[in-house]
């Protein structure tokens, strides 16, 4: 009898464990992958994809409006139907999960629909059945859950973003504790929806770490788009009556709600997986310690993704098992750079983002060059709206390097994508000035922002 049953056994079927398994597999491996819930993962089932299609749905309500300064009469005011919206991102995830279970089966991946956990350094036990599998190898994938905090008495009473999605109807209000990328991509969807929209947090702004005029600008965005904010602000109670949920305010207030969505972040899904038992090493967060080629302190034991709390986006749980497959399978060691990631917030507006903000630019570098310009987008002229795009490139003094660039604005996703190629690549401040703009478009201020907006010495 062989040693082992599979060279390769991968726990989770999402971003970052789907591609580990197909790109093994590619090199001849024969590996198996088990996953509890749904093919796709967090991503596609409950996360990146569902609420990209919700954010589609909420921009209507701004077209709708904006329509009437380009010369359209909308006869009747447009209905919106919730669960028309629910069926028809359900449709969508379970083509996209049937997809990546036809991709991992065509590259002969063992697909089996069940928990597995870690009985020691090469055994997997699945739950349906108890059988035990012999790995060569063992890759956790199994992604992160929400953070149930603040621990507060009637937190039982919140949902989390993995119940938002379904919910059998849109909430009248909803209260929103936190202030990251969950928090303000729900409170602006929802509230182009017809939610009232309150947001609670600890920090005095919404999305620490991000640029602090890009902070700022969404979060004047929402307050116009009807959000209320408490800000150092954090419900001590809640409880839940006929009519709502009632929270109970840290500043002594209260409110009555419909809904009340928990966004105080995610935590690495270690729990109960066994890996205590095997020896492998968790920091204090519960996320799996791992090295530079995501290998444990077991050896035949590697993790990737957001188990790992490297740095917790989709694209880069992706670049993390695809590297993981390179190394142990196709010996080509590969590291994955954490560095200047692109990255997206899918508000309206949107932010797009990579590198250094201008404080983290500040904190590391001797001079610091900014360039930065505030103005309406072409589209909002003829509809009225008083929205502003802000553009912010921040340059290292000395050498000309741009260090980071952020967006506030329509599609500044998109452009966040393609800036991120230019900030890989060390492109210079001069490179943008000698590249040709686009005409007419947000994006041309990018190559034509000359004038200089603050220097800044250590
Ligand atoms: P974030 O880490 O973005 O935000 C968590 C929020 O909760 C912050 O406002 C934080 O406050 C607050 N918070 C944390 N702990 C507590 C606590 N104990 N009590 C009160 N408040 C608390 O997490 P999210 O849940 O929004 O998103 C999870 C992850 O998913 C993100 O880190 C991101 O990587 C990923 N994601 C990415 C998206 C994208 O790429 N567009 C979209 C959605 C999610 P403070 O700021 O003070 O720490």
């Amino acid at each position: 009898m062989a040693e082992f049953d599979v060279d390769l056994f991968v726990i989770g079927a999402g971003s970052g464990g789907v591609r580990a398994a197909r790109i093994a597999a590619g090199y001849g491996a024969k590996v198996m992958i088990a996953e509890e819930f749904r093919v796709g993962g967090t991503c596609v089932i409950r996360g990146c994809v569902p609420k990209k299609l919700y954010a589609y749905a909420s921009r209507f309500a701004d077209d709708f409006e904006d329509a009437a300064g380009y010369g359209w009469t909308i006869p009747q005011k447009p209905i919106f139907d919730w669960r028309s919206l629910v069926e028809a991102k359900e449709r969508e995830i379970t083509r996209l999960s049937g997809i990546y279970r036809a991709n991992l089966e065509r590259a002969g991946v063992l697909v089996e629909e069940t928990r597995a956990t870690i009985e020691d350094a090469n055994t997997i036990r699945l739950s349906e059945g108890g059988r035990l599998i012999r790995a060569r190898t063992i890759l956790v994938a199994t992604g992160a859950t929400p953070m149930l905090e603040p621990d507060i008495p009637g937190l039982q009473f919140a949902i989390s973003s993995n119940e938002i999605f379904d919910l059998e109807r849109l909430p009248k209000s909803i209260l929103i504790i936190g202030g990251g990328y969950i928090a303000v991509e729900f409170a602006s969807l929802l509230a182009r929806l017809g939610v009232q929209v309150t947001m609670c947090m600890r920090a005095d702004n919404i999305l620490r770490g991000f640029d602090e005029d890009m902070r700022t600008g969404l979060r004047d965005a929402l307050t116009h788009c009807g959000v209320t904010f408490h800000f150092s602000t954090l419900p001590t109670r809640i409880e839940k009556g006929l009519n709502g949920k009632r929270a109970f305010f840290s500043n002594g207030t209260e409110g009555l709600y419909d809904e009340v969505l928990l966004a105080t972040g995610r935590k690495p899904h270690t729990k109960g997986l066994g890996l205590g038992k095997a020896g492998v090493a968790l920091d204090e967060s519960g996320a799996i310690k791992v090295d530079e080629y995501s290998q444990s302190s077991v050896p035949s034991i590697y993790a990737v993704g957001d188990v790992t709390n490297r740095l917790n986006l989709t694209p880069v749980a992706i670049r993390e098992g695809h590297a993981f497959a390179d190394t142990v399978f196709g010996n080509k060691p590969v590291i994955v750079s954490h560095k200047k990631v692109p990255t997206a917030v899918f508000t309206t507006p949107e932010i797009g983002t990579v590198g250094l903000s201008e404080l983290a630019a500040r904190q590391s570098h001797d001079i610091v060059d900014i360039y930065q310009t505030s103005f309406r987008p072409m589209k909002a002229v003829l509809s009225g709206r008083t929205e502003k795009t802000i553009m912010k490139i921040v340059v290292d003094g000395k050498t000309d390097s741009v260090l980071g660039v952020h967006i506030l604005g329509h599609e500044a996703g998109e452009m966040a994508q393609l800036l991120g190629i230019a900030v890989h690549m060390g492109a210079k401040k001069a490179d943008f000035d000698a590249t040709m703009a686009v005409h007419p478009t947000a994006a041309e201020e990018l190559v034509t922002l000359r004038t200089r907006s603050a220097r800044h010495s250590r």
